[in-house]
């Protein structure tokens, strides 16, 4: 397996790496002494839904933290388990060279690395940024611009998985960057997700991130349609999932995070649609979706449906459920 994955590596161009791979140390890049101190403090920003579970998995993995998140009670918990916990980003950019951050959107990442307090004012030479933020790809090449000057090395590298990922350690990160510093950030993203792969230089590791999530929300949309049609015509809705699952209609959206309420257990629709993806995130990556196709002249009608759709469910008042409270909007509303 491990072989057929290096092969279909290297004939695609792209640099893969699976949990089955771990990178044999001596294959390492030593850029500079950082890459080589394994278990240095790692810097982690941003505590939340993922950053929480991300950051647990370091610890699992040996790595003593220093951290920050603007809302104090995130830290709290990693404060308990002795972790070091500082007063902003540029503090914790003086005490950790290897940094992680994993915030909401493109802002919170320019006032993280550029703020006033930000990791910019005291990071130290030849440190390793990573992004794990799904921001606009222009941000990321822009902050990696700002990372060089200060003579430290920016990473994008957006996670595809969840909160279930985060937390058993089986993300997918799509990293962009320099390659030859690739083998340095799997050492630290190999302990939190079980793929990662090299996408190319700064801000395409966003783009795949991007078209991802682009393709979920417009499948998302498609199978709440289908399922709401199906009910109406008097399906039962574990039958109807049963048949789209084996046939030609079958996706992540209706196979493995269904939005129906009663079909699947573990999931947000057996739970009001708490936890799991907000719809504000997916309207905010649909967002990056439509800037990025407006500056690229790519034609996303259905993307931009779906932008809209998220949108006005933001307005509806459904903006912390999961996304997939698609379904439930539209059953409401009827005459959509
Ligand atoms: P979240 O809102 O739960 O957590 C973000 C954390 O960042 C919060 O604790 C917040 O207080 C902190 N924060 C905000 N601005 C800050 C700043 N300037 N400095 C320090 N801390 C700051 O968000 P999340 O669900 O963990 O998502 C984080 C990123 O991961 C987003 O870009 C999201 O699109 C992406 N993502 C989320 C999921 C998911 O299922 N939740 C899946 C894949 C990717």
């Amino acid at each position: 397996m491990a072989a057929s994955l290096r092969l279909r590596g290297a004939a695609s161009g792209l640099r893969y790496w699976s949990r089955r791979q771990q990178p044999a140390a001596a294959s390492l890049t030593a850029v500079c002494s950082r890459s080589m101190a394994s278990k240095t403090p790692v810097g982690f920003i941003g505590l939340g839904n993922m950053g929480n579970p991300m950051a647990k998995n370091l610890m699992k993995h040996g790595y003593p933290l220093v951290i920050y998140d603007v809302f104090p009670d995130a830290c709290k918990e990693f404060q308990d388990a002795g972790e070091q916990v500082v007063s902003s980003p540029a503090d914790v950019a003086e005490k950790a060279d290897r940094i992680i951050t994993m915030l909401p959107t493109s802002n919170n990442a320019i006032e993280a690395y550029s703020g006033a307090n930000g990791i910019l004012k005291k990071v130290k030479k030849g440190s390793l940024l990573i992004d794990s933020s799904t921001i606009d790809p222009t941000v990321s090449k822009q902050l990696a611009k700002e990372v060089e000057k200060m003579g430290a090395v920016f990473m994008d590298a957006p996670v595809s998985g969840g909160v279930g990922a985060a937390r058993s350690g089986n993300l997918t990160f799509m990293v962009g960057g320099m390659e030859d510093e690739f083998a340095a950030a799997q050492e630290l993203l190999g302990c939190m997700g079980s793929n990662v792969v090299y996408c190319g230089a700064v801000g395409t590791g966003q783009a795949a991130k991007i078209c991802n999530n682009m393709l979920l929300a417009i499948s998302m949309i498609g199978t709440a349609e289908a399922m709401n049609l199906g009910i109406r015509l008097g399906l039962d809705p574990k039958l109807l999932a049963k048949i789209l699952n084996m046939s030609s209609g079958r996706c992540w959206s209706s196979d493995t995070y269904n939005p129906v309420p009663g079909v699947m257990d573990g999931v947000p629709s057996a739970n009001n649609y708490q936890g799991g993806f907000g719809t504000t995130l997916m309207a905010k990556d649909l967002g990056l979706a439509q800037d990025s196709a407006t500056s690229t002249k790519s034609p996303i009608p259905l993307g931009s449906q779906a932008h809209q759709i998220y949108r006005v469910m933001c307005a509806k008042g459904y903006s912390k459920k999961d996304f997939s409270s698609v379904f439930q909007f539209l059953r409401e509303e009827e005459t959509f």
